[in-house]
């Protein structure tokens, strides 16, 4: 078999995919209900009420015959009722339209209520095999990282290459298994923070890897809203120091903090930095957000980890930051950061 991206993710899949019980059947009616179910919803609390529904509900017909309180009542406790709700609605739709068959084209499943792309994308390549890529953030994240691509993924555009890429990658291979080969790889070894390089089925393909970004991508900054501010905030270190600035006027004024800037990008940032400091930073990994929120405004700081080589002014270890009047959205920062370096 050829070593390709493909090929070694199906493989990987067939012998380490975790086991659930909506991955022992090709029934789109159950694959969709799985589906649903998992939308802000973990794996393991889903197990149990997906049991109990499809034991009550074994059929699409038995779901749509049920008042909409049976349902709700065995949706207790998963939250976000509205879910069940349209669940209920399109089983009587597929019933009256559909002579109570699941319909067979992506197409048409994306016209059924509470389903998106990523659901019929699934859907239709779990159940029929179709070969239709089903994005969700963990495939956003990987593709992100396989290709080193530096585009804002939360752009439409972004999404679209991405969208593209997969589609390319699925022709010709066993649909299923490569979309839920990459649902793995993102819940289990490309995850957000401190992915598995060393154990992943495809690290010899991956550009990030090959250039020390794994821990950088994808990058992912929502748009800038009225009052709305988003931040590319720097923890720059020097060996075990970090470089904090006192605010000289404005709203932190005197207080200490890290540096950042209103952009989008931590490469953006290395430019404005060197412009501004005349030093030189590496980019070391990214390490999520966090929001703080003023009378008038909010930040959103997107916390990036940068190095630097040479000493700078301004350097302090943690004990002496604990004795700096440090801004309580900068103190968030910090405390975040050390969170995810554990
Ligand atoms: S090598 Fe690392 S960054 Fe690349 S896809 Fe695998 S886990 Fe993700």
């Amino acid at each position: 078999m050829q070593n390709n991206i493909q090929n070694n993710l199906i493989s990987w899949y067939q012998s380490n995919h975790r086991q659930f019980p909506w991955r022992e059947t090709k029934n789109p009616y159950y694959i969709w209900i799985s589906e649903i179910m998992l939308q802000q919803t973990t794996t393991e609390a889903v197990i149990p009420y997906y049991k109990r529904f499809i034991q009550t509900f074994d059929t699409i017909d038995k779901l749509a015959d049920a008042s909409l309180e049976e349902v709700y009542k065995l949706w207790e406790g998963l939250g976000y009722y509205r879910r069940a709700k349209h669940i209920h609605e399109t089983a009587q739709i597929i019933c009256t339209q559909y002579h109570g068959i699941f319909p067979i084209t992506y197409q048409e499943i994306l016209k059924l209520k509470g389903i998106g792309p990523y659901t019929a994308g699934a859907i239709c390549s779990i159940a029929y095999g179709l070969p239709t890529p089903a994005i969700d953030g963990n495939v956003l994240r990987i593709i992100s990282r396989l290709y080193a691509l530096t585009e804002n993924i939360a752009l439409p555009k972004a999404q679209k290459n991405i969208f593209n890429i997969v589609n390319e990658l699925l022709d010709g291979y066993d649909s299923s298994a490569f979309n839920q080969g990459l649902m793995d790889l993102g819940a289990t070894i490309c995850r957000p923070f401190n992915p598995h390089c060393e154990i992943c089925p495809i690290a010899s393909f991956c550009q990030a890897k090959k250039t020390g970004q794994q821990k950088v991508l994808p990058i992912s900054i929502k748009n800038i809203k009225h009052k709305e501010i988003n931040y590319i905030t720097g923890i720059i270190t020097y060996q075990d120091q970090y470089i904090m600035i006192q605010n000289p006027a404005g709203l932190l004024e005197n207080l200490y903090g890290f540096i950042q800037y209103e952009i989008e990008s931590p490469y953006r940032f290395i430019e404005e930095f060197e412009k501004q400091y005349h030093l030189s930073l590496s980019l070391v990994s990214y390490h999520g957000q966090v929001k703080h929120v003023f009378t008038h405004r909010t930040w959103h700081m997107h916390i990036y980890h940068f190095s630097i080589n040479e000493p700078f002014g301004s350097l302090y270890s943690l004990d002496d930051i604990s004795q700096l009047p440090v801004s309580t959205a900068h103190l968030k920062v910090l405390k975040h950061y050390l969170k995810t370096m554990k």
